[in-house]
């Protein structure tokens, strides 16, 4: 099989070779800094979350990391507020909420 050109060799042959986890790189770049568009926002409780790492596995712009007690936290300049995480999460841990009522109400109107 050849690669289109200007693309970049598949250095995995098939689903047995992929990493556990996310196959993108954490979001690092200036470029990629997606919190931009987001209208809805992830509010995570971490009281019934069981550390499955789905939210990270399945977060399409890697925001999702996990801190030393093992608990999920979200990097909101790279969250886009897609809602996966929440949709993912066996345990309802991820509620959407939309910026502009956490405005409304941080302001106190
Ligand atoms: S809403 Fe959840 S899945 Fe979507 S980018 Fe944000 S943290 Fe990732
Ligand atoms: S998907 Fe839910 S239960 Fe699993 S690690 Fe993430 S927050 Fe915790």
């Amino acid at each position: 099989m050849h690669a289109h050109r200007g693309a970049p060799e598949m250095k995995w042959k098939s689903y047995k070779d992929l990493p556990p986890g996310p196959i993108a790189v954490e979001s690092t770049e200036e470029v990629n800094k997606t919190g931009g568009w987001r209208t809805s926002r992830p509010i995570l409780d971490t009281k019934n979350c069981i550390r499955c790492t789905f939210c990270w596995k399945f977060c399409p712009e890697v925001a999702i990391s996990f801190g030393e007690d093992g608990l999920p936290k979200v990097n909101y300049v790279y969250c886009k507020g897609c809602g996966i995480c929440a949709n993912e999460c066996p345990k309802g841990c991820f509620k959407m909420v939309l910026e502009i009522e956490r405005e409304v109400k941080a302001d106190g109107c």
